[in-house]
């Protein structure tokens, strides 16, 4: 048995399906260049067959990474296979990931059409046949299958081997075991996984995968049970993000099983160092934050603060801490930037964050930053994550603001006055709101005449101290869809102006058929 664990990471993926979050193809680029510093074994890029997006996306990681693989997922479709191969056209290792319910709940609830069969029995029949298809087909497309048997937490175990092993002979490489809905616990998922590294026939011939998520909260302790008990891939995301309560989280389970070696006997090839780097890009590119007492990444994890530890701690290290936080990449000496730094000391920060730009979106950003160099006297990282964000968006500019004006104050009614460019010529108006944000928003929303709602405003610092650039993130919805605008800038209200602004531009791009 291989004393190797692959690392199969699925944050483009299950990660970016989670709530109102959509990141556009380069986004992803950056995010997918970290994951293969990062060393993991396995990139899952998106699901082709969903929207054109999801299609460029992984068609572009395929062409621009090298060293991990590139993975898309489709359902047993024909048709969602046939877009996965497309996809993985240009990759260097392509893996197609398919698969089918295979608890009687799932079967009963997808397949509920009569063509699939009258009686459970018949469906069951039918989901097997199907599942056998979907591989054969996508061994058209790649040696490297694999195989979900989705919601097998909650399948009959009989039926479950039967449908592994026919995936097996149809040619699948890896046969995953989803916890769809996080409902496992940790004995029995480890049990599961146990009796098909001994029962099913032919496991000899892949590679047991786990995908487990986080509903109870033990989306990496089910993953590691499954580990003990002969998984040899683990799948997961960068800060656990993903559906619902999220999937469970890399980092954790890469530390784990790095730091109880002596416990699990096996070994990951990721770079830890690279942890902290990769959890900070995908928490930034989505805004999602890390709580400060987060395991391995959070701001708290290695601080020390009862006394009584914070003394055991500085006479003897090892007597409160069981990873060093360089370990996994924090704490390396920081440098802070100014305006004096060159733009050859901006890029090999911001390659230190994970963001490896063109020469064209690095000459963008420098120039940015310069301006906010201008204002603050430091710029730290925090800065340029807000600063790469705002300067390299993949979205074409249907609205630039040009000019603000707003008039408030403690007996004022607020009022703003705004200048939008388009393509031929500038547009101007001015609204009365509940405040100055609220004023802005309503005199943009005049100007532009849309009709985009705004359904969320989140504001945060992002950076300390009072000149710090504040980025605001504002959900935009119109006609159903929902976007998400971003916009830094010391002045808050600014940067409200172009985060609604950006969601403009979203959906008009959107509208227009373009990506996001
Ligand atoms: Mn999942």
């Amino acid at each position: 048995m291989s004393h190797t664990v692959a690392v199969f990471d699925t944050t483009l993926r299950d990660g970016e399906q989670a709530a109102g979050t959509r990141l556009g193809s380069r986004e992803k680029l950056m995010i997918a260049r970290q994951l293969a510093q990062l060393k993991v074994d396995v990139i899952e890029a998106g699901y082709p067959a969903s929207s054109p997006e999801d299609f460029e996306a992984v068609a572009l990681i395929s062409r621009e990474i090298e060293g991990p693989a590139v993975c898309a997922l489709s359902r047993a479709v024909a048709s969602d296979i046939e877009a996965c191969g497309k996809a993985l056209a240009k990759a260097r290792r392509p893996r197609i990931h398919t698969g089918i319910g295979a608890s009687d709940i799932h079967i009963a609830g997808k397949f509920r059409d009569e063509r699939y069969g009258a009686t459970l029995g018949e469906k069951k029949v039918t989901i097997l046949r199907m599942a056998v298809d979907a591989v054969k087909l996508a061994r058209q497309f790649s040696d490297d299958v694999e195989f979900y048997a989705e919601d097998a937490g909650r399948s009959d175990e009989a039926y479950l081997f039967e449908m592994l092993e026919a995936a097996i002979d149809a040619g699948a490489t890896v046969v995953n075991i989803p916890d769809t809905t996080g409902y496992a616990m940790p004995e029995q998922y480890g049990a599961l996984i146990r009796s098909i590294h001994e029962r099913v026939r032919n496991i000899g011939k892949a590679v047991i995968s786990v995908h487990c998520h986080d509903d109870l909260g033990l989306a990496v302790a089910n993953t590691l049970a499954g580990v003990r008990n002969g998984a040899r891939q683990v799948e997961g995301t960068i800060n656990g993000i993903g559906e619902r309560a999220g999937n469970a989280a890399l980092e954790e389970v890469v530390m784990a099983i790095r730091t109880r070696a002596d416990y699990f006997k096996v070994r990951t090839g990721v770079d830890a160092r690279e942890l902290y780097r990769a959890s900070r890009l995908v928490s930034d590119m989505l805004g999602m934050k890390i709580p400060p007492n987060k395991a391995v990444v959070g701001g708290n994890a290695f601080s020390h603060s009862s006394g009584i530890h914070v003394d055991g701690f500085l006479k003897e290290r090892e007597t409160y801490e069981i990873m060093r936080p360089e370990d996994v990449g924090i704490g390396e000496s920081r440098v802070v930037l100014t305006a004096r730094t060159g733009r050859h000391g901006l890029r090999d920060r911001l390659k230190k964050l994970g963001y490896a730009l063109s020469q064209q979106e690095l000459n963008q950003a420098y120039q940015r930053f310069l301006a906010v160099a201008d204002k603050k006297q430091e710029v730290f990282d925090e800065d340029l994550a807000a600063i790469v964000h705002d300067e390299i968006h993949p979205v074409p500019e249907t609205y630039q603001l040009e000019y603000l004006q707003i008039y408030s104050g403690t007996s004022a009614i607020p009022t703003a006055t705004v200048r939008i460019r388009v393509k031929d010529g500038t547009m101007e108006g001015a609204a009365i709101g509940d405040g100055p944000v609220d004023a802005t928003c309503k005199a943009i929303s005049a100007v532009t005449k849309s009709s985009a709602k705004l359904v969320r405003y989140e504001i945060r610092a992002v950076t300390a101290g009072a000149e710090a650039l504040g980025e605001v993130t504002a959900q935009l919805e119109e006609e159903g869809r929902r976007v998400f605008g971003r916009g830094a800038s010391t002045d808050v209200i600014e940067a409200s102006a172009k985060a609604f602004l950006d969601g403009l531009n979203k959906l008009a791009n959107l509208k227009s058929g373009g990506g996001q």
